[in-house]
């Protein structure tokens, strides 16, 4: 079968799907406080996840990343990792992976790491549980703490994703660097995005450019660059005092589309080609339309053969350009 390849001959072998736009988080970045949640028919059930995951790795998708909202509170999350996990047993997935808030870890390690999850990235902005409560609006740092240990115990490897915030945790840049190191995990900071209906002002001020943290890390550590990359956007410095290695997820300051290999899925059936653009198409309607995959597989290769080159979200020029006006929940970050 005839891999994904896009116009630009990037592979597509890399899916992230949104399992759910719900959440028991409400982070200032991402969500509005009240938020309108999809009527639940809208939803792709999990056989229909299933089915449209199923195919994406038929058609070269090696790497599955399950995303929501957060993905754990969705009902019976765990039949779909149980499920996928016979993709990593004939080999056609080399990883299954998710990222999560953390809440539900505690709840959900073991089995996560029984179904073949081997690596799972974390969210967390903050080690204050004060700060934690304020950008999280409903989240408690004990109980994402507890999940992490949890996760750690069952074998998982965790890597932390912290969403880099002018004015918000610039001062906790060191203290989150050693916790990480201390508890063995990976960390990677995000620049915050033009996504949801924040004002451009409070963008703008929230936006702490990557280049600035490093510059910060370099004024205490030797950092080396790395040119291994993991299929995502990451980059990856070491840093010779400690060992560690630290991502950075720039899509602001660095573009980093020229080697993009990844689409997206929403919890709708929403096949987005680019995070960063409008461009979709419906996976939901050649889902429903017949229980053979051919029609979906169509689909699927007509919207690849459309992906764009990338995306414009620029900042530079003192205003936000590029907005989109999807939170990041539906997309699946
Ligand atoms: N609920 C899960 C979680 O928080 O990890 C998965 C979904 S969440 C949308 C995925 C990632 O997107 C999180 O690491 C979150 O910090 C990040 N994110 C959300 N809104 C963002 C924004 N406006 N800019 C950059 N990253 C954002
Ligand atoms: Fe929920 Fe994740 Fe968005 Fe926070 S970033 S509101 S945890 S989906």
């Amino acid at each position: 079968m005839a891999p994904l390849i896009d116009p630009f001959q990037r592979p597509i072998s890399y899916l992230r799907v949104s399992v759910t736009d719900r959440c028991d988080f409400r982070c200032t970045y991402c969500m509005a406080e009240h938020m309108q949640f999809l009527p639940k028919k809208d939803l792709l059930t999990l056989e229909e996840l299933d089915r449209l995951c199923s195919t994406f790795i038929r058609l070269g998708v090696e790497k599955l990343r399950i995303t929501g909202g957060e993905p754990l509170v969705r009902r019976d999350i765990l039949t779909f990792f149980q499920s996928m996990s016979r993709h990593l047993k004939s080999g056609a997935l080399r990883e299954l992976t998710l990222t999560t808030n953390g809440s539900q870890l505690a709840r959900f390690a073991g089995d996560l790491a029984a179904a073949g999850v081997r690596r799972v990235n974390v969210s967390l902005d903050t080690l204050d549980p004060k700060k934690f409560a304020d950008i999280t609006r409903w989240g408690r740092l004990p109980q994402v703490l507890e999940g992490i240990e949890a996760a750690t115990e069952a074998g998982l490897k965790v890597k932390i994703n912290a969403v880099a915030l002018k004015g918000f945790n610039e001062d906790e840049l060191f203290p989150l660097l050693d916790w990480c190191a201390a508890k063995g995990h990976d960390l990677t900071f995000i620049e915050v995005m033009p996504m949801g209906e924040m004002g451009e002002e409070m963008r703008l001020d929230q936006y702490w450019p990557l280049k600035d943290l490093r510059t910060r890390l370099a004024e205490r550590f030797t950092l080396t660059d790395l040119t291994e990359r993991t299929g995502g956007p990451a980059r990856y410095v070491r840093i010779g005092e400690t060992g560690q290695k630290v991502g950075f997820i720039t899509p602001l300051t660095h573009n980093f589309c020229e080697s993009c290999n990844r689409v997206r899925v929403t919890c709708t059936g929403e096949l987005f080609m680019c995070l960063g653009q409008e461009d979709k198409a419906d996976l939901r309607a050649p889902l429903r339309a017949s229980a053979d995959d051919a029609a979906l597989e169509q689909a699927i290769r007509a919207a690849i053969a459309l992906k764009p080159k990338g995306h414009d979200f620029d900042y530079s020029r003192q205003h936000v350009a590029g907005q989109m006006s999807r939170h990041m929940s539906h997309t699946g970050g």
